[in-house]
């Protein structure tokens, strides 16, 4: 197919690709604001169309060979380094002033070609600028995988593989350039394969903003606003639909909280819920699951664990909650919570079994004079419906 193209248009079509990248990053830069560094990813794709048209414009002899061959290659690598800034911003989410000190390389480069005229010998030239574009797009590649840690987005692996395409197609002019007949690929067909990297880079970033902005919604959905744990929505999306056995359910139902409510004002409430939520939180191992499920009761799922460890993760969340120091306008703030505890067995086959075994416990533990745990038997079963009954 590439055989059938000539080089003028591939050269036109290259041009246009940054074009058309540019026009998507500053089209993103308007719709998602909060993304940062699209504005300088569409500034290095102009500067890399401008460059690319004076080298067009010097090839057909419209501009002297010292102002078309020393002005694309700055400017053209001023694209690749902004390119560069932009990117790692955009990937990282975070303002690094010292990533500008890319700059310095165009500079040094112009400053290097003022002095010995280099930039005049295609040859030289077009080894300096291709080796500097290899760098910057390897080193981006590695900067969208690398930021995989903090935010892992799927579309990062095929984002980087994009970048590194670039990255590969320059390396590859370059060895053309040092040894010719080592060249894997024509120069027409190098081109061709950069445009398509280039509309993917600017597509990937599309993917990569949208992924964003949904994770970002899933987070929103799935977290309780006061609290900043998860909701009763997402904890039942994390419970096993069934093979309970080994895991236990605890409910947690803070004590006496109307009171506190009516004494303190719910801005305190509001506080003492918070603090009860980060210290369990800070007490969890990362494979439990803990939630808000509603009002002043909450839920833990622990998975993989026996009576003895759920019964002691519970008896030292309560303690610490007796412990727990919040204060409103100066005075100290009380709270105890009680402790239902759940084990998942044969019978238990699934979470709404388990959800009301854990209920039942926690009834009992009201019942018994709050903030104490209580598990869950076949004979406090028997006891709260009694009581239920007996009360109804
Ligand atoms: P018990 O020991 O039996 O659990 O008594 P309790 O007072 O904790 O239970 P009850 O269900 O009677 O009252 C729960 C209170 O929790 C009532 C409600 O005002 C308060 N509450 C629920 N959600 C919030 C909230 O988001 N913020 C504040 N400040 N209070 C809340
Ligand atoms: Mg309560
Ligand atoms: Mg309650």
């Amino acid at each position: 197919m590439t055989a059938q193209l000539d080089l003028a248009t591939v050269l036109l079509l290259h041009k246009s690709s940054f074009l058309v990248g540019a026009l998507c990053f500053l089209y993103l830069r308007w719709q998602s604001p909060l993304n940062g560094g699209l504005g300088i990813l569409a500034v290095g794709f102009l500067s890399l169309a401008l460059a690319s048209t004076l080298a067009g414009y010097g090839e057909q002899k419209l501009l002297p060979a010292y102002l078309w061959t020393l002005s694309s290659f700055t400017i053209g690598l001023c694209g690749y380094a902004l390119f560069w800034i932009g990117l790692r911003r955009l990937s990282g989410q975070r303002r690094r002033h010292a990533d500008w000190l890319a700059l310095a390389i165009p500079a040094t480069g112009a400053v290097v070609g003022l002095i010995t005229h280099f930039h005049v010998v295609n040859y030289a030239r077009a080894t300096a600028f291709n080796t500097a574009a290899f760098l910057f797009l390897a080193a981006s590649a590695f900067a969208v995988l690398a930021d995989r840690k903090g935010e892992p987005l799927p579309v990062r692996a095929i984002f980087a593989v994009s970048l590194a395409l670039g990255a590969a197609l320059c390396l590859a002019v370059v060895v053309g350039l040092l040894k010719p007949d080592m060249l894997p690929v024509t120069t027409t067909y190098a081109f061709f394969l950069l445009i398509i990297s280039h509309f993917a880079i600017a597509l990937f970033a599309l993917v990569l903003v949208k992924e964003r902005a949904e994770a970002a919604l899933r987070r929103t959905a799935d977290t309780d606003m006061l609290t900043g744990v998860g909701n009763r929505r997402w904890f039942l999306s994390r419970l096993p639909r069934s093979g309970w056995k080994g895991d236990a359910l605890v409910v947690l139902d803070l004590d006496f909280f109307k009171r506190i409510n009516d004494r303190f004002g719910h801005q305190a409430g509001d506080q003492a819920l918070t603090a009860f939520a980060g210290m369990v939180r800070a007490n969890l191992r990362p494979t439990d699951c803990f939630a808000r499920l509603g009002g002043e009761e909450f839920g833990l799922y622990l998975p993989k664990t026996n009576e003895t460890q759920a019964l002691a993760i519970a008896e030292r969340l309560r303690r610490a909650t007796e412990q727990l120091d919040v204060r409103f306008d100066g005075q100290r703030i009380a709270l105890s919570v009680s402790v239902g505890v759940a084990f998942g067995q044969d019978m238990a086959s699934n979470w709404e079994a388990l959800f009301s075994m854990a209920d039942t416990a926690l009834y009992q533990a009201k019942h018994a004079g709050r903030n104490c745990v209580v598990a869950h038997t076949l004979s406090s079963q028997i006891e709260a419906e009694g009581a239920i009954s007996r009360a109804g």
